[in-house]
């Protein structure tokens, strides 16, 4: 007989089985089930497991009945493989080791205590299936190197202190109604699959070097305590705002039914006017969603002082704005968000304050091209030169009175006054009037992105 060959295993191999382990340590698919269930009955009685390595074919349940919580003495499930659906829930362990065990179907901790282990730590797991952490209780608990590929629940968990390191979240997951009295952390976290936190107060929650790409955080209360360090945001907006964006493309071209036999229907028989309404109150609506979620988290960065962080959701949430003055694709709307309303001027002009290059290239053509052509084409007449539109005679001539428009233009601009030789016709007046406007709000619109990029 050949010894198991599994860590410090002192059974004897299988020599039924294809691979030189006992039948607890072994992979082999074809291996009896009998011996398990019998096993796990065995501890479930005296209330100690001591599963360690062991790849288990079989369902497992360590929950007991409805209603009393299990309490268990010991449960070792390290390195522990699970196969079918394993059951913790309303457990109370006294001693827990839970490291590098994969669980390949659905698991649940619902309702478990675990406030009697100083310090729990969940390192280096699998879970596969669906996971379900539901009303659990933890004192100092933390996760690490925890990859969750199948969607896990956290509805109604409580814990005083809570870690997430270095964890993949790849599912559905939903942190709902979740509390921590002390704090929680998530550290180098990825969220990879639509991950929610309705209702869960974010004010003692920390997030650093976290991959947030399908993380939604509008559901969170309190976002703005909540801290954000050295978080990648997607270049592409946070997943609110994708769904925003989606609806407001979409939204004249679709038609939803409303229920209301009474309306009127379309070829297809799906009613028609009505449809329009409602999707466009819930593009609208999604679209202040999307702005309320930046202007909490623009908060958040504010209270934490990231300004780069700050004008990025300040940049979103304007652009959300902007987008809710005329969602779709018609050009009626497009026209309103984009000139139609402040934002899309301020959009235009300056990038939301953040660009310096904008207004300086706005006032270099307005200056240089635009304004001399109108004076031009208007009339106007200085120490007894009359300038108009005609194609000029020389380039040195036309050289000469363009510099002297774009001087006149350029101390227009600069409010300075008309000089007593100058004489403007009245449409060049007018001219002048508007100058005088954008002049020193271009000026203000770089001064403004000079100082959100010195901010600190
Ligand atoms: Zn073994």
């Amino acid at each position: 007989m050949t010894g198991c060959v599994w860590g410090e295993c002192e059974k004897d191999a299988d020599p039924s089985l294809t691979d030189e382990l006992c039948v607890w340590h072994s992979e082999d698919p074809k291996k009896p089930h009998g011996p398990f269930e019998d096993e796990l009955a065995g501890f479930f009685d005296v209330a100690d497991a001591w599963i360690d390595g062991w790849h288990v074919p079989v369902k497992v349940d360590f929950a007991g009945t409805r209603t009393a919580r299990k309490v268990w003495n010991d449960i070792d499930i390290a390195d522990a493989t699970f196969i079918e659906a394993v059951d913790f829930a309303r457990i109370q362990p006294v001693i827990m080791e839970i490291s590098r065990t994969t669980f390949k179907a659905s698991v649940s901790f619902a309702s478990s205590d675990f406030t009697h282990l100083e310090h729990l730590r969940f390192d280096g797991i699998t879970f596969e299936g669906v996971t379900v952490f539901d009303q659990v209780t933890f004192d100092d608990m933390s996760f690490s190197n925890c990859h969750f590929r199948g969607g896990a629940t956290f509805k109604n968990a409580k814990a005083r202190r809570l870690q997430f390191g270095s964890c993949r979240f790849d599912g559905v997951t939903e942190f709902e109604q979740f509390s921590t009295s002390d704090s929680t952390a998530f550290l180098e976290c990825v969220f990879a699959g639509p991950t929610t936190l309705l209702t869960t107060a974010m004010s003692r929650v920390h997030f650093a070097r976290c991959d947030v790409a399908e993380l939604r955080l509008s559901g969170g209360a309190f976002l703005a305590s909540a801290e954000f360090h050295s978080v990648e945001w997607p270049r592409e907006g946070l997943p609110e705002e994708r769904e925003a964006r989606r609806a407001a493309s979409g939204y004249a071209d679709r038609w939803y039914p409303t229920g209301d036999p009474n309306d009127v229907t379309d070829a297809e028989g799906l009613k028609v006017i009505f449809q329009r309404q409602a999707r466009s109150s819930f593009t609208t609506r999604a679209l202040q969603d999307a702005e309320r979620l930046y202007r909490e988290l623009r908060r958040s960065a504010d209270n934490h002082r990231y300004w780069q962080d700050s004008s990025y959701f300040y940049k979103r949430e304007l652009e959300m704005r902007r987008l809710a003055a005329g969602p779709g694709h018609s050009f009626r709307n497009a026209l309103r968000r984009n000139i139609g309303c402040v934002e899309g001027w301020f959009a235009l002009l300056s990038d939301y304050g953040t660009s310096l290059q904008r207004p300086l290239a706005w006032l270099g053509v307005l200056l240089l091209v635009v304004y001399p052509t109108f004076f031009a084409a208007l009339g106007v007449t200085d120490n007894g030169l009359v300038y108009r539109l005609a194609i000029p005679p020389s380039l040195s001539e036309w050289l000469g009175a363009q510099l002297s428009l774009v001087a006149l233009s350029t101390s227009m601009a600069a409010l300075m006054p008309a000089s007593s030789t100058t004489v403007l016709s009245p449409l060049a007046q007018l001219a002048v009037i508007s100058l005088r406007v954008i002049g020193p709000l271009l000026a203000f619109l770089i001064t403004l992105a000079i100082r959100t990029r010195f901010r600190r």
